[in-house]
């Protein structure tokens, strides 16, 4: 069967390079006559594959030597809780900025776990439509850190530039942006992001930790979630997401053969500009994201009639182009161009937007 453009905002398209390395491999890895899936993590083949895994990742975004990168389960949402437990007892407070659904949901885990947490800012009140601008005074001088999230995926909002935080330590999650482009790391304490998006298949989360912030956990939190722990095992306290870590080696692989993230900027930045330039020279769809809050990786945008918006969907689906459909919250249609998404799927979305927008006047 042939394959189909998949604007899924996630789990979403891996490199179809990756998918036939992977098939591939699928049976029997190298020489070691048993598949990826059934090997002991602590065999001789699986430690080269998790330490390339780690290695192709820290050259892609330049990691300084000074940050620990992990590999574990759990999803970006369980990182809404070790985030606080791993940092707040640095001060006993954090400031966090609710941009989105996601962030939302991390504030709320660290404020039920009784800690003294602030809303430092929010869009709200714009519907999400944009993120805030963020300036050094809103966060209190003594926050454990500040948290964010960089690409708000059900939105379709980023932020242009790194916020400023000064001292205070910026803990991001970057689910649905991480590998789109270069990020200067040192700029954060913490970024973390589940693989789901635009780095593997579901089942691992990347943790990009600063070692000095190693030490702020606190003792009776669970072993699992504490970073240093995992750091020091290199996240082989237990079993790790042994074939998601294998497939994101692939992805990190991928990504360095094609040119590293400089290269993959360019291409997003192309697609992305295909997509919002035909947006802005009509008036039949509508962006509802302020042009300096566009994400580069989900395109947002609505006809204004929701049934209209149902029959986009399913019309743009039985012609190749699936899961169109906005987030269930917010209805319309979002469009997730990640890496793997190749330019001709964005220019055939384009196309048929064109044609729907022709067939079906609005009254
Ligand atoms: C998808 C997503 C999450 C939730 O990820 P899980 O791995 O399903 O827990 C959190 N944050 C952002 C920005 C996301 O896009």
């Amino acid at each position: 069967m042939n394959r189909v453009y998949n604007f899924s905002a996630g789990p979403s398209m891996l490199p179809l390079p990756v998918l036939e390395k992977a098939a591939a491999e699928l049976v029997t890895y190298g020489s070691s006559g048993m598949s990826v899936m059934e090997m002991s993590h602590r065999s001789p083949d699986y430690e080269a594959i998790i330490k390339d895994a780690e290695a192709m990742l820290r050259r892609l975004m330049n990691i300084p030597e000074n940050y620990k990168v992990l590999f574990l389960q759990g999803g970006a949402s369980t990182q809404f809780a070790a985030v606080p437990l791993n940092l707040i007892g640095r001060t006993g407070k954090a400031d966090y900025v609710v941009s989105g659904q996601f962030s939302g949901k991390a504030f709320k885990e660290a404020q039920k776990m009784g800690y003294d947490v602030a809303l430092a800012a929010t869009t709200k009140e714009a519907n999400f439509s944009r993120v805030p601008t963020l300036t050094r005074d809103m966060f209190r001088p003594d926050a454990a850190y500040v948290h964010i999230c960089y690409n708000n995926t059900i939105y379709g909002t980023k932020y242009a530039d790194v916020p400023d935080t000064g001292d205070i330590p910026l803990v991001a999650d970057m689910s649905s942006c991480i590998l789109s482009e270069p990020v200067d790391v040192s700029r954060f304490g913490v970024i973390y992001a589940g693989a789901q998006k635009n780095m593997a298949p579901a089942g691992l989360t990347v943790v990009i930790v600063r070692d000095d912030l190693l030490d702020s956990a606190d003792p009776q939190m669970p072993t699992m979630l504490e970073w240093k722990t995992m750091a020091e095992n290199g996240s082989m306290y237990n079993t790790p997401p042994c074939y998601p870590i294998y497939v994101a080696k692939l992805v990190y692989e991928w990504l360095l053969s094609i040119g590293g993230l400089d290269e993959m900027k360019r291409r997003n930045e192309e697609k992305a500009a295909l997509l919002y330039s035909y947006l802005d020279s009509q008036n039949y769809y509508i962006a509802p994201v302020r042009p300096d809050s566009r994400s580069m990786m989900n395109v947002t945008f609505v006809t204004g009639d929701a049934e209209l918006d149902k029959k986009f969907a399913s019309a743009a689906a039985a012609a190749g182009l699936k899961n169109l459909k906005g987030h269930r919250s917010v209805g319309g249609m979002r469009a997730s161009i990640y890496n793997a998404m190749p330019r001709e799927g964005v220019e055939r979305l384009v196309e048929f937007m064109k044609e729907f927008a022709a067939a079906n006047p609005k009254a």
